[in-house]
């Protein structure tokens, strides 16, 4: 099959509904879109292009923390604004774009390219929680594009969590950065993440209570169009019903099943699960240890 072209790439956008002076809040798997002639950086041209310079684009673009207290090598690694993402291709080409901004939070770094992008950037910083650039996206009725339906969710259902004030084990991670002043910093985890398996839960929701401003394609990827404000509603009601209803059905799942103050946290089910996907044949011995030692170490 012939690669999609920028221009096949921006007409599809405009199908979809994407305007001239959109802020949009994107969530990419290049692999679902299939073959696109330049790779990632053309369609980031197409996304340009499609919201013109009077709009908004922000990837998330999160970086690796380590585990506390930091060892020797990993405290010798040191964040700034041009580090990596683990989010994917698309989002490293956002970071290295050269009119992109990065959020000023030590951890939780957006990559936004367009009008309010430094704003955006700059207020999100490490004062602010680590979805606050999302609120205040959500301030200015931005939309969220998700283009792979193997894509974690719609990203305002961690604002919901942090909104509804779940509480859940403490993530002990954290990573040395570089602040402006050029001064070395500590900074530690402390939000609640979660499972992106879970989140895609919402989606028939989304459908049903209109969340969706529009659905298509993307090249060969199935893509939604949401509301930001629209689905965090959604969210919202649909948690204070049923504060479960984000988890995944992965038995096996540590987030899922153990993690919050109100998973299930049947300690035998869930190392069962979790043995019978990692190790097949086991002893009944072998299985006692490593128990303990899952126990210990989550
Ligand atoms: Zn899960």
């Amino acid at each position: 099959m012939k690669p999609f072209s920028k221009e096949k790439l921006v007409e599809d956008l405009k199908n979809i509904g994407v305007k001239k002076g959109d802020i949009l809040h994107l969530k990419v798997s290049m692999r679902a879109i299939g073959k696109v002639e330049g790779g990632a950086d053309t369609l980031l041209q197409a996304l340009i292009e499609a919201v013109g310079e009077e709009g908004t684009l922000v990837s998330d673009a999160f970086i690796n923390v380590f585990a506390l207290p930091l060892s020797n090598e990993d405290s010798k690694k040191i964040a700034d604004d041009k580090t990596p993402s683990y989010a994917g291709v698309f989002a490293n080409k956002m970071i290295q774009h050269p009119k992109s901004f990065r959020s000023k939070h030590p951890i939780q770094k957006f990559s936004a390219i367009g009008a309010k992008a430094e704003e955006y950037c700059t207020k999100h910083n490490d004062k602010t929680g680590g979805y606050a650039l999302l609120d205040f996206m959500m301030d200015d009725d931005a939309k969220n594009l998700t283009i792979g339906g193997a894509v974690a969710g719609v990203g305002t259902t961690h604002v919901a969590i942090e909104r509804l004030g779940f509480v859940r084990q403490i993530i002990n991670k954290g990573v040395n950065y570089k602040a402006d002043n050029g001064e070395i910093k500590f900074a530690k985890v402390d939000w609640n993440g979660g499972c992106g398996d879970g989140f895609r839960n919402f989606i028939p929701l989304y459908y049903e209570k209109g969340g969706i401003l529009n659905s298509g394609k993307i090249g060969n990827s199935e893509t939604i169009l949401t509301s930001m404000n629209k689905t965090i509603e959604i969210e919202m009601d649909k948690l204070k019903e049923d504060n479960s209803f984000f988890f995944c059905s992965n038995p096996a799942c540590y987030s899922c099943r153990m993690s919050w103050n109100h998973s299930d946290k049947n300690k035998i089910k869930f190392v069962w699960a979790w043995l019978k996907k990692n190790y097949k044949g086991i002893s009944f011995n072998r299985f006692k240890i490593i128990y303990k030692s899952i126990l210990k170490k989550k």
